[in-house]
């Protein structure tokens, strides 16, 4: 199945763990019939099964919703009720940090300003004491949290818990970070790139729901890819597969954040994209960025003049979803998608960035490839990586609980419970 990897052979174990997966991630409700259809096994089987995911309450029955007539058929669902995650979002520039419960809906949430330059002491410090809020704030002890989730910018080694020689992370090679937050916290810790936890948010609860072979590529200061392959996160061998943003467009181009000259980042990502807009500005020509203070302006603040009909910053996103669609027909041609989901704050500009993307993909990539795929914005806005890490959470914490003989349910504070929705 999906994530769990039986740590003995127990058929029993195994199986009670896979129905678990197909329980959480099923797009509509999941019956007990269509459970026996999936796992291939008798009706009994799964009886046995379901019963006792029942009895510790890891899941529960409730009426599907899908059918308007007649008696609805009994489906099965994750208990939300059953424990608490946390979540970590660190970018370059922002971090996010949330609770939520088994059903990945975000029940209280912090985002603010970040320098992920400043090392692990610092914006692990920083990443405690927001968590430290956010439990106050909800009434819920650290104790309750079941495990976290954390993504960050760079490439990481998955069973190390660290990361490795990271661009734009400067202090953290190989720091143990994961080793570090589960002696603080008390809970288990996993650590993921954050463009693989944005393609497995997308796969679980957004845009990418029922695809088997999905890329997500992050659009923010750097460009990344997150690759999910026959529905596993797809890593490479030492945690940097899906750095598309580096593939060389011109080997002349302009200098890049990595020490080569003409990569795709380098023409269109978000610093470039804003350091286009301040020489446009420097040049004199008529645009609504002349209003803005040079150094204020953003890749996002070119994104919004476009949005609001500035022609020439409409001209430097389209130009830079050109070179990003670009890089991605290489990427469709090389690996076939099903689904290729932009996300990341320049991708709040929508069609202006992906109109080019899918002219670029449709020249450039094979016919059989280019009529497989489809090009979309995130569904989960700029919370595609958090919802990922909250996952990853839930997927450590839902399969000790289904190994636990007996329930420890907890109640969850009534504070008004968030769907995990789109941020805007
Ligand atoms: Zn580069």
């Amino acid at each position: 199945m999906f994530y769990w990897i039986p740590s003995n052979q127990n058929v029993k174990n195994f199986n009670k763990h896979s129905a678990v997966d197909l329980i959480r991630f099923a797009t509509t409700g999941i019956s007990r019939t269509d459970l026996a259809e999936e796992m291939g096994l008798t009706r009994a089987a799964v009886t046995l099964i379901v019963n006792d995911l029942l009895e510790n309450g890891v899941i529960l029955e409730a009426e599907s919703r899908a059918i308007p007539n007649g008696r609805p058929p009994v489906v099965l669902e994750i208990n939300p009720k059953r424990g608490l995650v946390a979540a970590v979002d660190m970018g370059s520039t922002h971090v996010n940090v949330a609770l939520a419960d088994f059903s990945a809906k975000i029940i209280e949430e912090i985002s603010l300003p970040f320098d992920i330059t400043q090392g692990p002491h610092v914006c692990l410090a920083e990443v405690s004491r927001i968590l430290q809020v956010l439990l106050a704030r909800s009434g819920i002890g650290i104790s309750q949290i079941m495990a976290v989730g954390i993504g960050v910018p760079g490439p990481v080694i998955k069973d190390a818990g660290m990361v490795m020689s990271p661009p734009i992370m400067p202090g953290w090679d190989r720091y143990p970070i994961r080793q570090q937050l589960e002696k603080e916290w008390g809970c288990p810790v996993s650590l993921n790139n954050d463009a693989e936890l944005g393609a497995l948010g997308e796969w679980a609860y957004g845009a990418g729901r029922g695809e088997n072979n999905l890329a997500f590529i992050k659009v923010g200061s750097g460009i990344g890819a997150g690759l999910i392959i026959n529905r596993q996160i797809y890593g490479g061998t030492t945690g940097s597969a899906g750095e598309i943003g580096h593939i060389t467009i011109d080997e002349n181009g302009p200098l890049c954040t990595c020490g080569n000259h003409g990569c795709m980042e380098a023409f269109a990502g978000g610093n470039a994209i804003a350091s286009q807009a301040r020489q446009l500005v420097k040049s004199g020509k008529r645009t609504l960025l002349s209003n803005i203070p040079s150094e204020t302006i953003s890749a996002q603040t070119v994104a919004d003049s476009a949005r609001r009909g500035d022609l020439p910053s409409q001209e430097i996103i389209m130009r830079a979803g050109t070179f990003i669609g670009i890089a991605i027909a290489g990427l469709v041609n090389l690996f076939n998608p099903s689904a290729v989901i932009i996300g990341g704050g320049v991708a709040q500009a929508g069609d202006l960035l992906t109109t080019p993307i899918r002219q670029a993909v449709r020249e450039r990539s094979l016919h059989a490839s280019e009529q497989s795929v489809h090009i979309t914005t995130a569904m989960l806005g700029q919370r595609s990586s958090l919802i990922g890490a909250t996952v990853q959470a839930i997927n450590i914490a839902i399969h000790d609980a289904t190994e636990r003989k007996s329930p420890v349910l907890k109640e969850i504070p009534t504070t008004e419970i968030k769907q995990a929705a789109p941020t805007e």
